[in-house]
């Protein structure tokens, strides 16, 4: 997975963690510049999300 060569990051204000190519200083959710670099539990937590949202999108 090319996934994880990106840049994982997370609002500390929000708690959103999403993925970026280029180093963000704001939350894309909620706007506020408390992002930091997401962890590996963080990490973990994005993907599942996201594999369920495709299995989802399979029907
Ligand atoms: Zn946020």
């Amino acid at each position: 997975m090319a996934d994880q060569f990106k840049r994982y990051l997370t609002c500390e204000a929000c708690r959103y963690t999403f993925v970026s190519d280029k180093d963000l200083i704001q939350c894309p959710d909620c706007g506020k510049p408390q992002v930091r670099k997401a962890t590996g539990k963080e990490i973990e937590d994005y993907i599942r999300i996201r594999m369920e949202i495709e299995k989802e999108n399979m029907g």
